[in-house]
């Protein structure tokens, strides 16, 4: 046997992350011949690849996002499927908990196993499966909310909060800031379990991947799009819940609705300056990624002699992580910008 230190055949390349025998990069942030993606957001799944390996879930996401051509050369998997790519190596996916479709990348190749986690969390959200721990040599974790300042609570507590808002402020529109994938669903999944009755309105921007997830079955009662409600019926929105990406918080398009009150629903939302970027005068800290706590934990649960940190804040984790006795080291990977939570 060759050389099979992981260094050796799990490479920094400036398109990402490459396992060489494989001849695949992981989030290449560039188009590529092999792609593995571990999930749907912008910043992991690029448009261009000829192939791309990821859960069937994943490939829909892409597919609404861009075109159909934007992924000709899917190769959808289900978590545990065992996937030759050549030359010794084997790929396999585990549920990662960040959104739908949500993946770990496992690659074996000569004896040992490097587990890219893409981005995850440990808390429950019953908008995807739940994350799998996978015991290897090698976890690439990411990190970006890798701060011991950050903790994040339980969504009910932040959706508590915001039920008592609408009891208290009955003529205002609880205008809530939304990513449209992940965030917004999750949001609407707990809400619902909150006990709120009433349909959601959703901005336009929100309705196609939100059918994307009713489509694959999952529930979240009756909502109608602001756009199809006529103006002089708005008077409906007042101590309801309308969803809109985070960038129509403070556009013209908010101005439309009665008395609304901007809300921020983000993992960053623990910063108190983030809130006010967004002009949100309520801020719901509902992140989809793992706090401090977890990182940590997870990274020493893996059993991982090596973990291996692509993005976010890497100098804390890395740290913390040698404290543990565990080889931390940063990836200098170009291209992942700040996870739009
Ligand atoms: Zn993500």
């Amino acid at each position: 046997m060759t050389d099979v230190s992981p260094e050796s055949w799990m490479q920094v390349r400036p398109e990402g992350l490459y396992c060489k025998p494989a001849d695949a990069f992981v989030d290449p942030h560039r188009p590529v011949g092999r792609a593995i993606v571990t999930h749907g957001h912008a910043d992991h799944a690029r448009s261009g690849h000829e192939t791309v390996f990821a859960t069937a879930e994943t490939v829909a996401i892409m597919r609404t996002r861009y075109t159909d051509d934007a992924v000709t050369g899917a190769q959808p998997m289900t978590y545990g499927e065992r996937k030759d790519l050549g030359n010794g190596v084997t790929l396999w996916l585990a549920p990662a908990g960040h959104i739908l479709g949500s993946a770990q990348a496992v690659i074996e190749f000569g004896g040992r196993r490097i587990v890219i986690s893409g981005d995850y969390k440990r808390h429950f959200d019953p908008t995807c499966a739940p994350f799998e721990l996978v015991p290897c040599d090698v976890f690439v974790t990411e990190a970006t909310f890798a701060l011991p300042v950050f903790s994040h609570p339980p969504i009910e507590h932040e959706m508590a909060k915001l039920m008592r808002s609408m009891a208290s402020l009955p003529d205002r529109t609880h205008l809530v800031g939304v990513y449209a994938l992940g965030k917004c669903q999750r949001v609407m999944a707990a809400l619902r379990e909150a006990g709120y009755p009433h349909p959601f309105f959703l901005h336009g921007a929100l309705v196609r991947l939100t059918q994307l997830y009713e489509g694959l079955g999952y529930d979240f009662g009756s909502w109608q799009e602001v756009s199809k409600i006529d103006r002089s019926d708005r008077d409906q929105f007042r101590g309801r819940v309308v969803l809109c990406p985070p960038s129509a918080l403070a556009d013209r398009w908010s101005r439309s609705l009665p008395d609304p009150l901007p809300i921020m629903a983000s993992g960053w939302m623990q910063i108190r300056a983030r809130a006010r970027q967004r002009r949100a005068e309520m801020a719901l800290i509902v992140s989809d990624h793992a706090d401090w706590a977890d990182l940590l934990e997870t990274a020493r649960e893996t059993g991982a002699g090596d973990v291996w940190i692509t993005h976010g804040r890497v100098e804390a984790l890395e740290h913390a992580l040698k404290q543990q006795g565990i080889r931390a080291k940063a990836l200098d990977l170009v291209g992942r910008e700040e996870e739009p939570e």
